[in-house]
């Protein structure tokens, strides 16, 4: 039997199937911008199944989605990115349309799982993944399962504090980790460090110019590889960061694996080795050397891929 996997991403509905060792068959998407209510949704979701599934029997769906989910009801809390969801079940919907398991999950949670089950945590006994991108998410696999928490909320890392008196967070609170790790907080502490210097214009922010976009996360590593000393010190405060919210999962959960994807990831080694470093550092002696950090292997599929690992034995 094949399974089927369901990326509900901000702008598109990316849908694959999936043979039982991972093996993307088939891939279907339509764009969310055009679609006005959850009926539509539901629809264009249904379509793309159906496009993907052809004549094969279908074990069950997986459905990954960024915000809140309820996984034990099957219901999406705050459907950021779709329209008109008022906690309507979708799961329970499409098993009704489809007649076929369907399990919600979490996006993060859902790369979680994929990473564990066919990615760089094979293996592990417990993963954390942390994906370093506009925000951060982070989804925990503890002794060989996927732990979702009382509500099915467990996992949100990105929130917890390094910094009470830091920078606000779009969760109202100061200083998350998120204000300091993700891609978005390390162009802002750029920009910051660029302002505050005295020529203003630094070799961040005139790769920035060249290309005719507002500094990023790339800019500040590409100035750094440049010998770029602001570029440096920014990544040097980042990895510092960065680290500490490692420190506090490993303190936390003792994982033998912390696999860490998004955009960030992709600097590479110049990310990777510094971090690795500094995370040795910061843990306590007993911790030393239980742990490997390893970059995330499932690149942009991993919604699809993670969801459908749901229904993988
Ligand atoms: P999303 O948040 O939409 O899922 P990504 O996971 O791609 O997107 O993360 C986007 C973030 O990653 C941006 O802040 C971007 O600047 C950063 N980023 C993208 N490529 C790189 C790179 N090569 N090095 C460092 N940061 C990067
Ligand atoms: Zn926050």
């Amino acid at each position: 039997k094949m399974i089927v996997g369901v990326d509900l991403g901000g702008t598109k509905i990316a849908t694959g199937l999936l043979d039982a060792s991972g093996r993307m068959l088939a891939r279907s998407q339509k764009a969310t911008a055009g679609l006005k209510s959850s009926e539509e949704v539901i629809q264009a979701i249904v379509d793309t199944i159906t496009e993907v599934s052809g004549e094969y029997e279908i074990a069950g769906v997986g459905l990954a989605s960024p915000g809140a989910v309820d996984t034990r009801r099957g219901i999406i809390r705050n459907g950021v990115n779709l329209p008109g969801w008022n906690g309507i079940s979708l799961q329970a919907e499409l098993e009704k349309r489809l007649q076929v398991p369907a399990k919600l999950i979490n996006d993060a949670n859902a790369a979680a799982w994929g990473e564990y089950v066919y990615g760089a945590g094979r293996g592990a006994q417990s993963m954390v993944y942390v994906t370093l991108s506009t925000g951060i998410g982070s989804g925990l696999v503890l002794d060989g399962k996927l732990y979702l928490g009382t509500s099915s909320f467990a996992g949100e890392l990105g929130h917890t504090v390094v910094n009470p008196n830091g920078a606000l967070c779009g969760c109202g609170q100061r200083g998350c980790w998120e204000t300091y790790a993700s891609g978005t907080a390390i162009a802002r502490q750029a920009s910051e460090a660029a302002a505050a210097a005295a020529e203003g214009m630094t070799q961040m922010t005139a790769l920035a110019e060249a290309e005719g976009v507002p500094l990023s996360a790339k800019h500040v590593f590409q100035a750094a590889a440049m010998n770029d000393k602001l570029a440096q010190e920014t990544l040097e405060q980042v990895i510092h960061y960065t680290g500490l919210g490692l420190m506090n999962i490993i303190h936390s959960f003792n994982p033998d694996c912390i696999v860490i994807g998004g955009g960030v990831s992709r600097a590479g080694a110049a990310f990777f080795e510094p971090l690795r470093g500094k995370t040795g550092e910061l843990v306590m002696e007993p911790y030393r050397g239980t742990y490997a950090i390893k970059p995330a292997e499932l690149k942009d599929d991993v919604g699809i891929i993670g969801a459908a690992a749901l229904f993988v034995e």
